[in-house]
């Protein structure tokens, strides 16, 4: 059987009118005949009362003059009255003395007792009203009038109240039937809407239904908006999660990290789509488990696994390590794998919830890296070895070009002294080819002085430096102008130079440079008058000076060689010099710890650069 609270609320309301009104009329009738009933019997008491004392009355006098025929004749007048069963005429002692009986004859009952002094005595029995009442004439008791009265009207009455109650009980069952349906209806609809969205909302999880709105202020008008309200709460809560839920698994994707839990107990485990990507295995197809992951991860890893784990989630030892994955197509990935154990409330099992990155690239790129530097170190420690070799050979170099150049000058100077004093005694006195070539004699050696002179002028840069002391440049150029003075004056030339600073420097070394530089900037001119400057800058913690002229300039494919020991890109005849210059002047700067190059184009003048350390 249905149970009440299985009903529909329609089904409730009705049930609830039906029974309330139901139970109201009931009662009702109940109360009524229980009212009438009284009230019937009371009617009949005085009834009977009035009519003994009417039949008293009328058979005194039969009493009085021993009459019992009279006396029943004034009985019989009872016929008319149908409720009354019989009526009897006592003596004052007791005896009967006249009686009528609806039913014919019979034997008068026996008197009735009355208490002594009381007038009257009635009661109810087998649905009979029994009554007795004394009658007295000039105060003297004369007789006992006894009635005995159905109670038929009564039950007839109390019939038809039933009937007439059953037929309104009937009557307003089906009214309050009615009327519970039309107002279950106007609740119950509104309900059954918001009970269909309810279920619509559970079962698609489409939060963006909603209740059809109702206008009415009651409950439920109240429940429905507060259900919609609650709906659109859910919805936007629900469209956050799936949003940070979207960004985070973006997140994972982009930075190649997968999210994981594990029940250890159940070996179950749940996989950020991440997670299957770095397996390179597909969700759906794949049941993520410990013995599961480690089929896809190399034997020589596996063991490993299994026990950083195992430690891991007995509180051994944080869950931190790296391992590789074979991937379907035959290659490896190596991730990182960190975890924690999640304690586990009481009765539920372990849970240990962990990310995995995948960090190939980071070490490929270290092991790269490492092997890298490693090279790199042997390089440079080949390089090391290669500097001292030439720092050695460099030194030995310059010492054999010292010792060369320095004991070459002594034959030299004989050869060249005994040259000239053949030239001088015989010059004219041997024939013409000999005076000739007495003059090559004469004039090889002594260039080959000058040429002995400027190898050890080159050797010495090093070798014979002074220590390092602030200078004003000021004063060194204008020492190198100085020397200059002649060559200034021939040609007519113009040296000009910004406002010069001091400078740590060898003071005599840098005269050189710039004489030979300043020098070179006269030598190298065309038809126009040389225009020398020197300009200097300041610029990330080094001074750079230039040297600019307007001369003849400079082919840049020579931009290097002119900087080498001897190197000219002209004859003597020419322009006069042996190239040793600017080798010299390179080498100073370099010693100073700076370095020198030139700017120029042939035909347009050349800018010699040169940096000092500020
Ligand atoms: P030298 O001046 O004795 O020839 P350097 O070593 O000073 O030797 O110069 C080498 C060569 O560089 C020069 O022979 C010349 O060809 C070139 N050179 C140097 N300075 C200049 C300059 N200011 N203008 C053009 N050419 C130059």
């Amino acid at each position: 059987m249905t149970r009440i609270r299985d009903f529909s609320i329609t089904q409730k309301l009705t049930w609830m009118n039906m029974l309330v009104s139901g139970a109201a009329l009931f009662l009702a009738t109940g109360a009524f005949l229980a009212y009438a009933r009284v009230v019937y019997r009371q009617t009949m008491v005085r009834y009977l009362t009035m009519r003994a004392r009417v039949v008293g009355a009328n058979c005194v006098s039969a009493v009085l003059f021993d009459d019992p025929k009279g006396a029943g004749d004034t009985l019989s007048a009872l016929r008319a009255d149908e409720h009354i069963v019989g009526a009897w005429i006592y003596t004052p002692q007791g005896e009967p003395f006249a009686g009528y009986w609806r039913d014919g004859g019979g034997s008068a009952p026996r008197m009735p007792a009355i208490a002594k002094g009381k007038p009257e005595a009635f009661w109810f029995a087998d649905d009979q009203l029994m009554l007795i009442r004394a009658i007295t004439f000039q105060g003297k008791l004369t007789a006992f009038v006894f009635f005995e009265s159905d109670l038929h009207e009564l039950r007839e009455r109390q019939v038809r109240y039933l009937e007439i109650g059953a037929l309104v009980l009937l009557a307003s069952l089906f009214t309050a039937f009615l009327v519970s349906r039309v107002f279950g209806q106007v609740v119950a609809m509104p309900i059954r809407a918001l009970f269909d969205t309810a279920r619509a909302v559970s079962r698609d999880k489409d939060y963006s239904l909603r209740a059809a709105p109702t206008d009415s202020r009651d409950e439920v008008g109240v429940l429905v908006r507060a259900f919609n309200e609650m709906l659109a709460q859910i919805q936007e809560r629900d469209e956050a999660v799936r949003k940070s839920a979207a960004s985070l698994a973006e997140a994972q994707q982009v930075a190649h990290v997968g999210s994981w839990e594990w029940n250890v107990e159940a070996d179950s485990a749940w996989w950020s789509d991440e997670m299957y990507r770095l397996y390179g295995v597909e969700p759906g197809k794949f049941a993520p488990s410990l013995e599961n992951a480690l089929a896809h991860i190399p034997a020589a890893d596996r063991e490993m696994v299994r026990k950083e784990l195992q430690d891991g989630y007995e509180g051994r030892r944080p869950i931190d390590f790296d391992h590789h994955i074979n991937l379907p197509d035959g290659s490896e990935r190596i991730v990182h794998a960190r975890a924690e154990v999640v304690a586990p409330e009481p009765g539920k099992a372990v849970r240990v919830v962990g990310v995995l990155q995948d960090i190939t690239t980071r070490k490929r790129a270290e092991m790269t890296l490492k092997k890298r530097t490693e090279e790199l170190a042997e390089s440079q420690q080949a390089l090391e070895q290669k500097v001292q070799e030439l720092a050695r050979s460099n030194s030995d170099l310059e010492q054999f070009a010292y010792i060369a150049s320095h004991d070459l000058q002594e034959p030299l100077r004989t050869v060249a002294s005994f040259a000239q004093l053949l030239q001088r005694r015989y010059k004219g006195k041997l024939d013409s080819s000999a005076d000739e070539f007495i003059h090559y004699m004469v004039d090889g050696a002594s260039r080959m002085q000058g040429l002995i002179n400027d190898l050890l002028a080159f050797s010495r840069v090093g070798s014979r430096g002074k220590v390092f002391a602030p200078a004003d440049f000021e004063a060194v150029v204008g020492l190198a102008l100085g020397n200059l003075q002649t060559a200034i004056a021939e040609s007519g030339a113009e040296v000009t130079h910004d406002p010069l600073p001091t400078v740590n420097c060898d003071g005599s070394q840098l005269t050189q440079v710039f004489q030979n530089l300043v020098g070179n900037g006269i030598k190298f001119h065309n038809s126009q008058q040389p225009h020398v400057h020197i300009g200097v800058e300041h610029k990330d913690s080094e001074w750079v000076f230039s040297v600019k002229d307007n001369g003849i300039g400079i082919d840049p494919q020579f931009n290097q060689r002119i900087f080498e020991v001897f190197q000219r890109l002209h004859t003597r005849t020419e322009y006069p010099g042996s190239g040793i210059g600017l080798s010299i002047t390179k080498k100073i700067v370099e010693r100073h710890g700076g370095r020198i190059w030139v700017e120029s184009q042939p035909g347009q003048g050349a800018n010699f650069l040169f940096t000092l350390p500020a």
